[in-house]
């Protein structure tokens, strides 16, 4: 069912991002395991990442396919211009589409490791918005794309970055999915100057990572370039190597953010969930969002 469809039948959307393991056993407990436990939490879909460079192209493809086909739940395919020409692009959609996969979160990627710009293949994409532009040409999918409340590391001017965003969706995006932030000012801000500002009418869905430590999420910040305020470094250091508080932190901090974003009014929230069911389950259970309230 494409992502349209589903957000009809739902008052919020809630997605779970996951990423391909990197072992034949983290594959088995992710569909054991975790794919189970966060399905209890009844979201409207999951999505997995396309790695660097094109790396999990087939993982990315074989799981997504598997959560489709095997355990009949909707699942989007991450899908980045990295290392890829059209011809590689419009072969990885065929079997996209023959898998039954109808959803795709269309991305530009980075440079792969020890890059330091992103250059696009020579008959490949320069930019999401090409990709978004390609895809709605060749139909078929419902496609959701990146947002950045903070503006894109690359990009010297956030409004510059938000019009660019907003070129997306022109071309054809059905919903944003955003960076992670951990100022909800970033995020307002962000939304009212696509939707008052640039008239922006799709689902803009802020993306929430439930925090396990201090280096994690200073590791992240640093790939992705999102902020992290002082306090929350300064509350995560005083828990020191304590990784159950830390943990237990982020669940409340994710649990805070998530209510008040659902009280401003955002139409779904996707949660970064690193292949963990944990923090999610706590998180979802802290918001009172389950319909079957019986579920565990
Ligand atoms: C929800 C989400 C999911 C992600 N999933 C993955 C994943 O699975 N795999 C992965 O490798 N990465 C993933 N990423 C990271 C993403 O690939 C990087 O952030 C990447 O640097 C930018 O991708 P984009 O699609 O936002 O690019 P774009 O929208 O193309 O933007 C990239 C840069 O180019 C600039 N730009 C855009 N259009 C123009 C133009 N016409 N002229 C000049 N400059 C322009 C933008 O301002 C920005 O600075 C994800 C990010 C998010 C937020």
């Amino acid at each position: 069912m494409r992502f349209s469809e589903i957000c009809q039948h739902k008052d919020v959307t809630i997605s779970f991002e996951l990423f391909p393991p990197k072992t034949a056993e983290g594959e088995v407990k992710l569909f054991e395991r975790t794919i189970p436990e966060l399905l209890k939490l009844e979201p409207a879909f999951l999505t997995c990442t396309y790695g660097a460079g094109g790396s999990t192209r087939e993982k990315t493809l074989d799981i997504v396919s598997r959560i489709v086909k095997e355990v009949h739940y909707e699942a989007a395919s991450h899908l980045t211009c990295v290392g890829a020409s059209r011809a590689d692009l419009v072969g990885y959609l065929e079997q996209a589409r023959s898998n039954g996969i109808d959803n795709l979160v269309a991305l530009r990627g980075d440079a792969p490791q020890g890059d330091d710009t992103f250059r696009p293949h020579p008959d490949g994409f320069k930019y999401a918005v090409e990709l978004v532009a390609f895809l709605k040409q060749l139909g078929g999918f419902d496609i959701m794309v990146a947002g950045y409340p903070e503006g894109h590391p690359e990009c010297p001017d956030k409004h510059l970055d938000w019009q660019r965003c907003a070129a997306k969706v022109e071309a054809g995006a059905d919903a944003i999915i955003t960076q992670l932030f951990y100022d909800l000012n970033d995020f307002y801000a962000f939304e009212d100057y696509l939707v008052n500002k640039l008239g922006v009418r799709v689902p803009i869905m802020p993306g929430i990572l439930p925090i396990l430590n201090l280096e994690q999420i200073q590791r992240f910040c640093s790939i992705c370039g999102a902020r992290l305020p002082e306090q929350l470094i300064q509350r995560l250091a005083s828990y020191g190597d304590d990784k159950q508080a830390s943990r237990k932190y982020g669940v409340e901090l994710a649990t805070e953010m998530s209510a008040e974003l659902l009280r401003h009014g955002v139409p779904g929230i996707h949660f970064y969930t690193l292949n963990r069911s944990d923090s999610t389950t706590e998180i979802i259970h802290n918001l009172g969002l389950l319909t079957n309230k019986s579920a565990s």
